[in-house]
């Protein structure tokens, strides 16, 4: 049992590791192919996935599990309950005041989980794109 267990959790692991990283890459690679440029690890608060500077938007890409998603992918493991509690209630209040910092600053935020793009991927994909295309939503025109 303990065996069955372990290698379960180990799934798990590489589980989250893997999709930390690659639903980002879907939305980058998808984008790029579009024609649009972009900047990552562009230098704002809460460092967004993908940065449109003069568009003044940003995307977050958020992990279900490690930014407390309210879906089936964000299950707190049964083992350090705790922590992982308490880790994943602070990532979320960071987003939080990212969010809130980067609207107070005329930014555009927009926020994708992983299971939207698992799940719904192309309507996803091209929502992203027409919330980018969209010039009304700029905070700064919508201020004159
Ligand atoms: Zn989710």
């Amino acid at each position: 049992m303990d065996i069955v267990s372990k290698e379960k959790r180990s799934h798990n692991m590489s589980r989250i590791r893997s999709v930390d990283t690659s639903p980002e890459m879907t939305v980058r690679n998808f984008l790029f192919k579009k024609g649009l440029r972009y900047r990552i690890h562009y230098p704002i608060q809460g460092k967004p996935d993908i940065v449109f500077v003069k568009k003044r938007k940003a995307i977050f890409i958020n992990g279900c599990f490690w930014h407390g998603h309210s879906c089936k992918n964000s299950k707190i493991p049964k083992t350090n309950t705790d922590f992982w509690k308490r880790k994943i209630k602070s990532n979320k209040l960071r987003d939080k005041k990212s969010i809130k910092c980067l609207k107070q600053k005329k930014w555009s935020v927009m926020t994708i989980w992983e299971c939207q793009l698992e799940k719904n991927t192309m309507i996803t994909l091209n929502k992203i794109l027409s919330w980018i295309k969209n010039e009304s939503n700029n905070p700064r025109k919508s201020f004159n």
